[in-house]
This record gives C-alpha cells, sequence and structure tokens, in this order.
C-alpha cells in the first residue's frame, strides 16, 4: 500500500487542460497526481467512491476579496472557500504597497487555500467601500512595488486599478494609464475594473496589453461592450484578437442579464468566470461563491467543459500556474473539486433589481487541497 495515497474512482472527471471529460480514475501520491499502474491504484491507501459525481481540478476564483482584518470587504479564506470546492483564489486588489506585508502576514501565510493576490495601485488598496480609493497616480510608487514583487514573488501576480467614473473622476483615464506603465516596468499584468467606465469602452480597451484583463465584463452601467444593436463591439473583439482576457467577476452590481444573454447570444464567452466575493455577499443568493455563478453560467448555456476551464486552466494560468494548478495531469498538485450536477432551480438576483432562474446547481461534496481532504459532505461516500 502507498503511504499517503488516494484514488477517486467511478466519477466522470473534467479536465480541460488535458482536454479530457469523461469516466476515468484520478490518483494521488503524496501531494501530487500520478498515473500508476493498475495494481497500485487497487492499493490505494484511501478510495473515494465517486460514482455519479463530476471530478474536477480545484477551482480557482480569480476575483476574491479576502483581506480579513485588513479590509472591510474581506473574509476569511479557509472556511469559506474550501466548502466550496475552491482551493486558490486571487484577491484583487485589497491590498497596496501600504499594507501588503500584513495581508501577506495575515492572510496568504495563514491560509490552507493558495491565496495569490494583485496589487492595487492605489497604496492603502481597497480598506472600506464606504468611499473610493485615492486613485491619484501621483502616489503610485514603481520602487516600492519593485520590492514588494521581489519579496513575494509567486504570490503577487499582477497589478488591479478601478475604473469606474465614482473612483476616477476628474483623472479619467489616467489611473489606468500608469497602472500599464508600472505593469511594464514589472513585466505583469493588470486587471482593471471597467464598471461605469468614465468614458467609451473603446477607448478604455485601446489602452490594454496582451495579456491584461478586462474584468467585469458583462456589466450594464454605462459604456459596455454592446453597440445599441445589442451586438458584441467590434472593438471588443479586436481586443480579444489581440489578447486582452474577459473575465466576469459577476459580483451583485458588475452584471447585467440582458448583456450576459446578448453577448452569449453573439458567441462572446467568457474567458475567465470569478465570482469578486466579498464578505457581504459570500452565501448570499447575488454570489453565493463559485459554484454559484458556474451554474449560473451552464443554465445560461455556456457548456461543461467550457464553464470549468473558466474556472481551472484559465485562471491557472493568469496567475503564472499551468500545469500545476487547474489540472489532474500527473505530476501537478492535488487539488480537486467533486460536484454532484443536480436539476435543482435557484433564483440569482442582483443590485440592478434584475432575476434569473437557473435550472441546475453545483452541489460540492468533497474538496482535495494538496492531497488531503479539507472538505467532506456528509452523506459523501469514501472509506479508509
Ligand atoms: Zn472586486
Amino acid at each position: 500500500m502507498a503511504r499517503g495515497s488516494l484514488l477517486i474512482r467511478g466519477g466522470t472527471v473534467i479536465d480541460p487542460a488535458s482536454d479530457f471529460w469523461g469516466k476515468r480514475d484520478v490518483y494521488i501520491c503524496g501531494n501530487t497526481f500520478a498515473d500508476p499502474a493498475d495494481g497500485e491504484k487497487a492499493d490505494a491507501e484511501e478510495i473515494i467512491e465517486a460514482d455519479g459525481c463530476l471530478v474536477m481540478p480545484g477551482l480557482i476564483d480569480n476575483h476574491t476579496h479576502c483581506f480579513y482584518g485588513g479590509s472591510e470587504l474581506g473574509f476569511i479564506p479557509d472556511p469559506s472557500l474550501l466548502p466550496m470546492g475552491v482551493t486558490a483564489a486571487v484577491d484583487q486588489g485589497s491590498a497596496g504597497i501600504a499594507n501588503c506585508d500584513s495581508f501577506m502576514q495575515m492572510v496568504v501565510n495563514h491560509s490552507q487555500v493558495r491565496v495569490f493576490c494583485n496589487l492595487h495601485v492605489s497604496p492603502t488598496g481597497l480598506i472600506t467601500e464606504r468611499y473610493p480609493e485615492n486613485v491619484d497616480p501621483q502616489n503610485y510608487s514603481l520602487e516600492r512595488l519593485k520590492e514588494l514583487f521581489q519579496q513575494y514573488a509567486g504570490r503577487i501576480v499582477g497589478l488591479k486599478v478601478r475604473q469606474g467614473q465614482e473612483m476616477v473622476g476628474e483623472f479619467g483615464l489616467a489611473p489606468l494609464r500608469a497602472a500599464v506603465n508600472l505593469a511594464g516596468e514589472l513585466g505583469c499584468r493588470v486587471t482593471v475594473h471597467t464598471a461605469n467606465p468614465p468614458c467609451d469602452v473603446a477607448e478604455l480597451l485601446s489602452l490594454l496589453r496582451p495579456g491584461d484583463v478586462f474584468c467585469h465584463c458583462y456589466h450594464g452601467r454605462g459604456s459596455t461592450i454592446l453597440d445599441q444593436q445589442g451586438k458584441v463591439r467590434k472593438e471588443v473583439r479586436k481586443a480579444r484578437e489581440n489578447g486582452v482576457l474577459f473575465d466576469t467577476a459577476d459580483a451583485r452590481i458588475h452584471h447585467s442579464y440582458p448583456v450576459i444573454q446578448a453577448a452569449l447570444a453573439d458567441g462572446f464567452f467568457p474567458d475567465i468566470i470569478s465570482t469578486d466575493v466579498t464578505r457581504a455577499s459570500l452565501f448570499g443568493d447575488m454570489v453565493f461563491g463559485l459554484p454559484a455563478i458556474m451554474t449560473k453560467y451552464l443554465s445560461l448555456g455556456l457548456s461543461l467543459p467550457n464553464v470549468v476551464k473558466a474556472c481551472t486552466a484559465a485562471p491557472a494560468e493568469l496567475i503564472g500556474m499551468s500545469g500545476k494548478l487547474g489540472t489532474l495531469a500527473p505530476g501537478a498538485f492535488a487539488d480537486v473539486a467533486i460536484f454532484q450536477l443536480t436539476n435543482t432551480p435557484f433564483l440569482f438576483k442582483n443590485r440592478l433589481g434584475e432575476t434569473f432562474l437557473g435550472d441546475q446547481l453545483l452541489i460540492p461534496k468533497m474538496t482535495i487541497l494538496n492531497g488531503k481532504i479539507m472538505f467532506r459532505q456528509i452523506d459523501f461516500s469514501c472509506h479508509r
């Protein structure tokens, strides 16, 4: 019997990074996936019966706010995300250069969930929603950012900037311009909040480079990705052709069902599906968590492999962890999410007063992180 070995059998495996969707076993040895001979598999220390379930890589929520203790928006990652099948999360700008150290010490170092971060260009990050952050580019510091990117290499993966009219005011697109310049110096991506922009969306997109992320892509306030006829604008398609990535980051107010439905009908699918979950929206009926947002997009007509890819392989690439996270391939870290897909109706709401009745739900059954079972629904089978 191989010590620390674990066999998940009987489930339907979805691993978009390996282009796989079908029945197969998943075998874990220590903290990575392995592909041993059949005899060895039968000898696994622990066997998980996943009949009737979907077995996928541990989910990566590319847009969260989890600076608990340092931001009013922040929740504690482990008890909030592990029961949702989320094993890695990216915090989007809760911290900036002024409070990055405390984010690392209080949250990142004390979480089992693999927490990555995009540092806000504004020094204090997003410590409250009661008033907007100070976006004046005069306060940004390339020198300090460089130090922090070095000190926390692998954990800080990019920059965040918010380009809503309510934050930028008279600064217009200056914060984004400055952020893109800094990112050029640092060699990283910029993720830009685009809801209610101070300009035409085409102008904003023209500043983004290949690999930058346009988040809240289906928002419905101000200039959106749609034209007057409800078709996806040619500048938006052009940006995608140039390598700009589109992330849903739905939140409570940063998505609009008519926009989502028109964009999907026009064949414009998201590259990344994420929540923008905060302490206020966690477990609520507008966001709840990543499995709920995933089933929302399934109910809206996206295919299962597309949805899973947008929450595994695609964000893994963004954080520089392709082949290590977001896949079940041998050699990758053994993070797994097991779900049952049920035909349960769920009424989604948002802060625009819109509703959408989903017809499916992904019910989390088990979460494995680094080869260890971190969450198990009490009715889910496993024997040791
Ligand atoms: Zn956010």
